[in-house]
This record gives C-alpha cells, sequence and structure tokens, in this order.
C-alpha cells in the first residue's frame, strides 16, 4: 500500500496524458506554450479567480505574491507556526519579518486570538503589521470570515497559502478566489500536481494581476528584454500545464473520491483517536487525513506496529516552525504557540488518496485499531 499512489491516477488517464505530452513536443513552444494559457483559463474556471498565473513552484508563488504586494522593510508577515517551511521562508526573503501565530487545536489553522496578539507584539516591537499568510492545511480552508475581520480591521493583506488545499470549499466560495492573492503548488504529492515542480497565483485584482505577469518574466515591461522592476525567473512549463490540464479534469472527481475515504475513517476511528473536523460550511481537498493520538498512545509504537502491519503513515509536522533552528529567532504571539507545540507531539496522517480501495481502508482501519491496542502504555 502506498501513502499517496500517483500511479493509480495516472493509469486513469495514460492516454490522455500520453497525447497532451505529443502535443507539446509537436508544437515545440516549451516556454509558456498554449497549454499554461489553457490551464491558467481551467484554473481560473475551477475557482473563481479572475486571474491566474502558473509559475515555477508553490514557493516562488508566495515570494512572487508578497513582491506584487509591496511587503518589504520594516513590515510584519504573519504567518501559523504549525505548517511547511516555504510559508514562512519566503518573508525574509522580502526583507519583512514573519511573526508565528498559533493554530486551532481542532483545524489545525490560524487560531485568529493569536493572530490578535501577534499584531499588537508585532506593533509594539515597531513593526509594521502588512499582511497575513493563512496555510489551508491539510486541504482545509482556514477561517477567512475572521481573518477578513481582522485584516479590515488592521489594514493587512491576506495571502492564502493554498498549496495544500485548492479547490477546498468555504461558505460557498472556493480556495484560490479567497484572499487578496492566494496561491497553490503543483509538487506531484500535492492534490493538484504535475510530474515536476509547478505551482500558481490567483487574484481578483487586476492591478495585483499585472505586477505578477511582470515580476514572473524578470520584471518585464513591454517585452522581457524592458527590465522595469526587480522580477524572477518563475514560469510554469508548458509539459506541466499540459499534464496538469489533463490532471484538472478529474480533480472534481478526485475530491468526491477523497470525501468517501476520510468519511469511512472518520466513522470507524472516531472512538479511538481524535479524527479531524471539518467545520460546518466547508468541504476539505484532504492533501491528509491527519489524526491526533490521546494522551498515552505512543506514536512511535503506533507508527512502528502499522509499518508491521504494511501500512505507511507520516508525520506533518515533528517541529514547528517557531522552533526550527533557521526561525526561532523570529517574533511570535508572546503567549507562546502551545498548541503548535502540542500537535507536533501527537498528529499522525494515514494514507489518502482517490484511489485508495475500499480494503486498502479496511486494512488502515484494523491495523491502526490493533496497533493501539498494542500501544497504550
Ligand atoms: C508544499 C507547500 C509549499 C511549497 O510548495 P513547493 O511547490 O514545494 O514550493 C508551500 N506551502 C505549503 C503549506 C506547502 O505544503
Amino acid at each position: 500500500m502506498q501513502f499517496i499512489d500517483l500511479g493509480a491516477q495516472q493509469a486513469r488517464i495514460k492516454d490522455k496524458l500520453d497525447t497532451r505530452i505529443q502535443g507539446v513536443l509537436a508544437h515545440g513552444k516549451y516556454i509558456m506554450g498554449p497549454e499554461v494559457k489553457e490551464l491558467e483559463a481551467g484554473l481560473s474556471e475551477f475557482c473563481g479567480a479572475r486571474h491566474v498565473l502558473g509559475c515555477a513552484n508553490g514557493t516562488d508563488a508566495l515570494q512572487l505574491a508578497l513582491m506584487a504586494l509591496g511587503v518589504g522593510q520594516g513590515d510584519a508577515v504573519f504567518c501559523p507556526s504549525f505548517t511547511f517551511a516555504a510559508t514562512a521562508e519566503v518573508v525574509p526573503a522580502t526583507g519583512a519579518v514573519p511573526v508565528f501565530v498559533d493554530v486551532d487545536p481542532r483545524t489545525f489553522n490560524i487560531d485568529v486570538s493569536s493572530l490578535e496578539r501577534a499584531i499588537e507584539h508585532a506593533k509594539a516591537n515597531g513593526l509594521r503589521p502588512t499582511a497575513v499568510i493563512p496555510v489551508d492545511l491539510f486541504g482545509l480552508a482556514a477561517d477567512y470570515t475572521a481573518i477578513e475581520a481582522i485584516a479590515a480591521a488592521e489594514g493587512l493583506k491576506i495571502l492564502g497559502d493554498s498549496a495544500q488545499g485548492f479547490g477546498a470549499t468555504y461558505k460557498g466560495r472556493t480556495t484560490g478566489a479567497i484572499g487578496d492573492i492566494a496561491t497553490t503548488s503543483f509538487f506531484p504529492a500535492k492534490p493538484l500536481g504535475c510530474y515536476g515542480d509547478g505551482g500558481a497565483v490567483f487574484t481578483n485584482d487586476d492591478d495585483y494581476a499585472a505586477l505578477l505577469e511582470s515580476l514572473r518574466v524578470h520584471g518585464k515591461g513591454n517585452d522581457k528584454y524592458d527590465n522595469v522592476r526587480i522580477g524572477l525567473n518563475s514560469r510554469l512549463d508548458t509539459l506541466q500545464a499540459a499534464i496538469l490540464l489533463e490532471k484538472l479534469a478529474v480533480y472534481g472527481d478526485e475530491i468526491e473520491a477523497r470525501q468517501k475515504v476520510a468519511e469511512r475513517y472518520s466513522t470507524e476511528l472516531r472512538e479511538l483517536v481524535e479524527v479531524p473536523l471539518v467545520p460546518e460550511g466547508q468541504k476539505s481537498v484532504w492533501a491528509q487525513y491527519t489524526l491526533k493520538l490521546r494522551n498515552g498512545q505512543s506514536r512511535t509504537a503506533v507508527q512502528s506496529a502499522l509499518s508491521d502491519a504494511g501500512v505507511p503513515s507520516v508525520v506533518y509536522y515533528p517541529m514547528p516552525l517557531h522552533m526550527q533552528t533557521a526561525y526561532k529567532e523570529f517574533p511570535c504571539d508572546p503567549s507562546g504557540l502551545k498548541t503548535s507545540e502540542d500537535l507536533s507531539h501527537r498528529v499522525l496522517s494515514l494514507p489518502m488518496h482517490p484511489y485508495l480501495s475500499a480494503d486498502d481502508q479496511g486494512r488502515v482501519i484494523d491495523a491502526l485499531k490493533s496497533a493501539l491496542q498494542a500501544a497504550v502504555a
């Protein structure tokens, strides 16, 4: 059994992928070919964002977004600590300071009371609160209504990091179309992944879109030999766009298949562990199915028993960012980031992908049940 089975998806759409790839080899427009525009239009239709720009990866997408928002020296950018490093990594590169915020113990996403404390702390330390990067962790959208209220009151821009959550629904909206700018990653293991590196930036704002268009091609003006600002070289390869077009065609269907896996896990495991919460009015794209072990349930013992039963499991994330060597000197919510720290000791992610068979789901559930019995301290 695989943790994420990309082979099963490939088998489903193999002929279509082959045709698309041959099409690119035939026209030879490897950089910014017609498939890039076609994909951008498809992504725009899927989530409802007015502008979509492909780029080289999800980390560049965040960096391009911060550059378009004009974030720089003296600015504070608020990030959750319980996330992948890329969320915060892009901030110091702009000259701004990442300020770490705690997460909600049930959704794993930004805790707005911690955000408010972190904003006050940043101001008291002479920083200008400029932007917040909510992360749609494990496929579940952050609590955008609450974040939007704080952002409006404080004049913060919202940059949604939807690397794991593109296509999730939140109170009638879809991630990608939420926030001043949103970003995603097409890293192969993400819910919508390509066969290499790739990413995209989304916005409803025409001015940001024009800036992003320039920034991704060396800060171009009329053409790439007319350089009007400092930019990046960050384009999505035509071949990756061609592959993504066929993956996007089945993505809606795959999101539904992921719901079924998650529902079965939660129904059968609810009594034994803390299963992930999806608040009313939301739908996760289940990048990960992440449960929390209870006190006395040893994660090391559970993982090794699962592994003996042939069931892979992964810990996302074993250490929150504010404790990492590279990030520990940056400011945090002064009340501490207790939930991020607690989660790092208790979370465990189970195999999750749209093609996980009913038999394999049963094997995961049975293996976890026996692992928990064996692992009671
Ligand atoms: C994967 C990921 C990124 C970065 O994406 P890359 O395409 O690997 O650069 C950013 N943020 C989060 C939350 C991610 O999971």
